[in-house]
């Protein structure tokens, strides 16, 4: 309570907390040179061929872009057969070995570290689709590439509007993302957001956290996700969405029970007048012990002859507990700002 409303920066994580963290493909594009002999039928290479050895790849994967790959291979019918491997790479992709070759599965870090090389014009329309916002992955097959697979997630209803509240109070939004830096800086350019950490590893959040705190600002951290916990107990405040995983809402201090995200404006609002409050009660109960002390001691007696009886003293003590109490309970009033 003490420290929302000091907060400097409140980074956002990017994937279901400020987006929906529900993608869906988008685009499958093929290499252009077609290659011949992966399918079914023997004599073409297409779109669902792709689509089908990415969802093998990502069959066993827990991860919202996997599940959205194999969900659009169910919806075409195609049938997903087991990887005789399966390898999750954290932060880069999947890997897996389907029919004797390795299939990998994710970004420009995942081909470059199995020295896969992306021709240039692979090369080009990654760069495009992830100039649209999109999350865009490299399919490759036996150590070369076959084509991409573009996957989108869409925004809150309310991500915008709380970003731009709280820029207008004066707190600074940071956005943090695995996902590369051409993809985030489209998504935060349709929030409004300036500051955007790209391309953070899962374990790497928390260092995003301290490096922040280091230039000595006061940091809150809104996230969902297991990977979120570490960064939303570094933060000076964690902020964890009620919809998430029960780790991030263990983590963090706040929960927003609501997947509205203008509720960390009311927390902060909350915070204000908690704080508000508290020195309000500070202020009264000790004017009231400062003039009501010497009274008791007999500081009028010598004008006046006025002495406080013990039954007065009693009622003047509980009038005193009284007075703040009911002006707490006028707390119980508080109307969330923005709704
Ligand atoms: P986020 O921070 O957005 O939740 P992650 O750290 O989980 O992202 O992943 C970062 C990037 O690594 C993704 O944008 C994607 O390019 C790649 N990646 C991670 N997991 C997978 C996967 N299962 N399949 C394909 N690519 C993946
Ligand atoms: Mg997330």
């Amino acid at each position: 309570m003490e420290t929302l409303h000091k907060l400097d920066v409140i980074i956002f994580d990017k994937t279901g907390t400020l987006t929906k963290g529900e993608p869906s493909v988008t685009d499958i594009m093929l290499k252009t040179a077609p290659i011949i002999g992966l399918k079914a039928n023997p004599h073409r290479f297409d779109e669902e061929a792709l689509l089908r050895l990415a969802a093998i790849a990502e069959k066993r994967s827990e991860h919202p872009l996997a599940q959205a790959i194999v969900r659009r291979a169910k919806e075409k019918g195609l049938e997903i057969p087991d990887p005789e491997i399966f390898e999750v790479i954290p932060g880069h992709g999947v890997k897996a070995l389907y029919n004797g070759k390795t299939i990998l599965l994710g970004n420009r870090k995942l081909m470059a570290d199995n020295k896969i090389q992306i021709e240039e014009d692979l090369e080009e329309r990654v760069k495009a689709l992830e100039e649209e916002g999109k999350t865009a992955m490299i399919l490759a097959y036996g150590g070369e590439t076959l084509g991409v697979i573009a996957v989108a997630d869409t925004l809150k209803e309310y991500s915008a509007e709380a970003v731009s509240i709280l820029e207008k109070m004066g707190v600074e939004v940071a956005m943090l993302t695995g996902d590369n830096r051409r993809t985030a800086n489209a998504i935060a350019k349709q929030l409004g957001i300036k500051r955007v950490l790209a391309e953070v590893l899962p374990g790497e959040k928390v260092e995003e956290v301290k490096k922040l705190q280091m230039e000595g600002k006061k940091v809150g951290f809104v996230g969902d996700g297991i990977n979120d916990a570490p960064a939303l107990t570094q933060a000076d405040v964690g902020i964890a969405l009620g919809s998430g995983t029960d780790i991030a809402m263990e983590a963090g201090k706040v929960v927003l029970i609501k997947d509205d995200l203008r509720d960390v404006v009311n927390a902060i609002e909350i915070g204000k007048r908690t704080m508000k409050k508290i020195k309000e009660n500070l202020f009264w109960a000790f004017a009231y012990n400062a003039a009501a002390v010497p009274i008791a001691m007999g500081a009028l007696y010598p004008f006046t002859r006025f002495v406080v009886s013990p039954e007065l003293a009693a009622l003047l003590m509980a009038l005193s507990s009284f007075t703040v109490t009911m002006n707490t309970m006028t707390m119980k009033r508080l109307k969330p700002k923005i709704r």
